[in-house]
């Protein structure tokens, strides 16, 4: 166990925009919890600040201020065509007086010119990024590679740019700012202990997933952390984490070791594969907005939401006290209007 100024010590010594609106609320979800027969509370970082929020605005303060620390003058990120990611890099390399290149990769199959157009990509074309894609989304290392062809053209072109990587074997700064997420949620509820017997967030790139359970285990707490896989199996998302929760460790200097037993995902909700909402995903969206007014998105929160009530209809839930970690994404929603507007 590590003591907060210890970890606030560590994490000052990264170069950090600030950017995020936050203490993010903590909400009860009373409705859907009753319906559920859950204790349900949502953490809005939906509601983060940046153009329209969500995760990444926490991860990329860590990111911008390492791309500033660098004397970059234009950032470069890869991502799916309705990326939250690449939008928010975007925004915020623009609040940082920065040029944005981003490489949209075609990784959900059969997609329409409202998914092309709308949503998050009108929101890339708003800040002027300029746009390259990428045919083969689902082939990472090559993704990367085409990513450092266009770094190495801006080079040829006397930019300085800086390449937000996401892949195993860059280090995990965005990680940083869901410690610094974890520590927020600790302080919301005077220094722990928490009353949550599960946290349930999203696990893509797993930055989020990560960040919050090494922010907690680093302070001493053991509250479960769920994530729910939208990408990848199981067991794949969990060697992930296990792998990035030692390089947090060796990022920050922090002696946090984490058993593999504290690293679980969940992966029932990702049935069709990134960025595709299944049925079960499409019904938990309309869930929130009925039950809740509130909007998740149709590839990685309605994801969780179907996910947690999956678990919850194995029992894996029953009585606990469950605190959904909200990560933004609604942009997507337009991008989705035909499959979400149809009547059911
Ligand atoms: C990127 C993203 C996630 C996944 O976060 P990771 O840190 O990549 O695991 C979850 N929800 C939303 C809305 C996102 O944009």
């Amino acid at each position: 166990m590590v003591s907060l100024p210890v970890i606030e010590a560590a994490l000052a010594r990264f170069p950090r925009i600030r950017a995020t609106h936050a203490p993010t609320a903590l909400e009860p979800m009373a409705r859907m919890g009753a319906s559920l027969g859950l204790d349900l509370t949502v953490k809005r970082d939906d509601c983060t600040g940046v153009a329209l929020g969500g995760n990444k605005v926490r991860q990329l303060e860590f990111y911008i201020g390492d791309a500033l620390a660098r004397g970059a003058d234009t950032v470069l990120i890869t991502g799916a065509v309705q990326s939250n990611f690449v939008r928010t890099a975007a925004a915020m390399a623009r609040r940082a007086g920065m040029d944005c290149h981003v490489q949209l990769e075609e990784r959900v199959p059969d997609i329409d010119d409202t998914h092309r157009r709308n949503g998050n990509a009108l929101l890339d074309r708003l800040f002027g990024a300029t746009i390259h894609t990428f045919p083969e989304g689902e082939d990472e290392d090559a993704a990367d590679a085409s990513v450092a062809r266009i770094a190495e053209g801006l080079r040829g072109d006397g930019r300085t740019p800086y390449i937000i990587g996401l892949a195993a074997s860059t280090p995990p700064l965005g990680a940083l700012g869901y410690v610094v997420g974890a520590l927020e949620l600790v302080v919301q509820h005077g220094g722990g202990p928490l009353p949550y017997d599960e946290i349930v967030v999203a696990s893509g790139s797993a930055q989020t997933h990560c960040g919050i359970l090494f922010g907690l285990r680093a302070l001493g707490l053991d509250t479960p952390v769920r994530g729910i896989c939208v990408r990848r199996a199981a067991d794949i998302q969990e060697a992930r984490v296990a792998r990035r929760l030692k390089d947090m460790a060796a990022l920050t200097g922090l002696d946090v070791s984490i058993p593999d037993s504290h690293v679980r995902c969940f992966h029932d909700a990702r049935e069709r594969g990134y960025g595709q909402m299944s049925a079960a995903t499409r019904d938990a969206v309309l869930r929130a907005a009925r039950e809740e007014g509130l909007l998740l998105d149709p590839v990685y929160t309605g994801k969780v939401l179907a996910g947690m009530i999956a678990l919850h209809e194995r029992g894996a839930l029953a009585g606990r006290r469950v605190l959904f970690w909200h990560t933004g994404g609604q942009p997507a929603l337009f991008a989705y209007a035909d499959a979400l507007s149809h009547e059911t």
